[in-house]
């Protein structure tokens, strides 16, 4: 779409506002509106200015004046607002120099994306992102803090609570049995074919949509694989359509990975491939009719995970997903069969179209354009470096003794440890300028500052069931 054609499509339409959507650095949508009569070829030029000294991570409120240039082709019409509104996702600039944004985080993806290209390994990458997520009841209107949260008795029994210690107060799910009966034991059959639905409508192509496995209302939508940056920008609008729709029911939606003691966590199982000039560069003759490329991009993967789960993992509630006997991946391994290797090889089609690798790691607490293009370029790296991944690992992880078991590298088991990972273990992206140092650095401090320590200082709420009277 031209900016003449959004313009055309805001006549008819009837349009009465247009709203500018762009990512924050940690991952978080944001919007600002002006009234549609305000919108001209000029904006798609200009730009409009805005203050970036309040988005978290990024300006510094002396050069805090930016600029949001739209990008027609991605003009909407927002399926939640009142008044007719038509949205655009939009590139950040520096007003004086004009220069793309360094911290933008969909710069960096669209930087990712030019770089692959020049190598000349590939032209595109495909990614296929299988978010899941809770909907809970909406409890912020009648929470207060006497009841609930922050009593020791709650909070005791919340922590505890295991499969069969729940009181027994009526018929209930058995744990971990969400996948997926049909209803009325799936509840949510409903409300997640409206998601389905209203992300049909507003351009996204949807695969597949289903219950998980997590008794409370886990659920999973799954799309079509697309380019990467549009595969970013789908997973902006993907969240903002399940978020929505739950508030429209008065339930509300987490990506955290895993709020659940207990029960399965929220991934964002990924995939992964590579092609030039119309040809997948993945299919092969190799192990689980993979090509070397594939191999060694699996080597790639596997030699930066830890660093690479600091933008693929990168809460401290990730790591509580990543434990055994839940289907979250702990080792740093790969295989055709075998679920508990972090990277998968579908089996599902015979077509070299098809040829995949499905990064078990990642969760949907990560901002999708870092998290892709991070992975993206460990891929590449082991391609270009020709890494090998070892041996693939086709038992059941789970069940290997412990002498095999500790031969296994782990994933790192803390937000800590895989930021310090990405500090020694980061030149793999840098090449090309996709990820600055300054974004490097910035992201660290960041996570550092506002997440690892900010809940290392906090009083658990567990420690109060441990050790409130000692
Ligand atoms: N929820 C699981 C995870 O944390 C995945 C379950 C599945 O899709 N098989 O990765
Ligand atoms: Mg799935
Ligand atoms: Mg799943
Ligand atoms: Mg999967």
């Amino acid at each position: 779409m031209s900016p003449q054609e959004v313009l055309t499509m805001c006549r008819e339409r009837d349009v009465k506002a247009i709203d500018f959507r762009f990512m924050d650095f940690p991952g978080l949508w944001q919007h600002f509106t002006i009234p549609a009569g305000k919108l001209d070829e000029a904006v798609f030029e200009d730009g409009l200015g805005f203050d970036g000294s309040s988005i978290r991570g990024w300006q510094a409120i002396n050069e805090s004046d930016m600029l949001l240039v739209p990008e027609p082709s991605s003009a909407w019409i927002d399926p939640f607002t009142k008044l007719s509104t038509l949205c655009m996702i939009c590139n950040v600039q520096d007003p004086i120099t004009r220069e793309d944004y360094s911290r933008d985080p969909r710069n960096v993806a669209r930087k990712a994306a030019n770089y692959l290209k020049s190598t000349g390994v590939a032209d595109t990458c495909f990614i296929g992102p299988e978010a899941e997520f809770f909907i809970f009841d909406d409890v912020r209107f009648d929470q207060t803090p006497s009841q609930g949260f922050y009593s020791i008795d709650s909070v005791e029994a919340e922590w505890n609570r295991g499969a069969d210690e729940r009181p027994n107060l009526g018929h209930k799910l058995r744990h971990k049995e969400g996948y997926f009966p049909c209803p009325p034991a799936d509840q949510l059959m409903d409300i997640r074919n409206e998601m389905m639905q209203l992300m049909i409508e507003s351009g996204l192509d949807v695969e597949c949509q289903h219950h998980e496995v997590a008794t409370a209302g886990q659920a999973e939508i799954d799309l079509k694989y697309d380019e990467m940056v549009a595969m970013g920008d789908h997973m902006c609008k993907y969240k903002y359509i399940v978020k929505n729709v739950a508030h429209r029911h008065n339930k509300t939606v987490t990506f955290m990975p895993k709020p659940l003691f207990s029960d399965n966590g929220s991934g964002m199982h990924t995939h992964i491939s590579f092609w030039k000039n119309g040809e997948p560069l993945f299919a092969g003759n190799g192990y689980a009719g993979l090509s070397d490329e594939a191999l060694f991009a699996i080597g790639g993967i596997l030699k930066h995970a830890p660093a690479l789960l600091a933008f693929t993992n990168p809460t401290t509630n990730s790591y509580k997903r990543l434990v055994p006997g839940y289907e979250a991946p702990v080792n740093l391994a790969y295989s055709q069969r075998n679920r508990s290797a972090s990277c998968r090889i579908p089996m599902y089609s015979p077509s070299p179209k098809a040829k995949r690798i499905e990064f078990r790691c990642p969760d949907p607490s990560s901002n999708p354009y870092l998290a892709f293009s991070a992975l993206m370029m460990a891929a590449l790296d082991g391609i270009q470096n020709k890494t090998h991944p070892g041996e693939p690992l086709d038992k059941d992880i789970y069940d290997l003794s412990p002498e095999e078991l500790a031969e296994v590298p782990k994933t790192p088991g803390s937000l800590s440890e895989s930021l310090d990972a990405l500090a020694a273990d980061h030149e793999f992206l840098l090449r090309g300028d996709v990820f600055t140092e300054d974004v490097i650095n910035t992201w660290i401090e960041y996570k550092q500052k506002n997440e690892v320590e900010a809940i290392n200082l906090r009083p658990h709420p567990y420690e109060f069931c441990l050790y409130y009277d000692i």
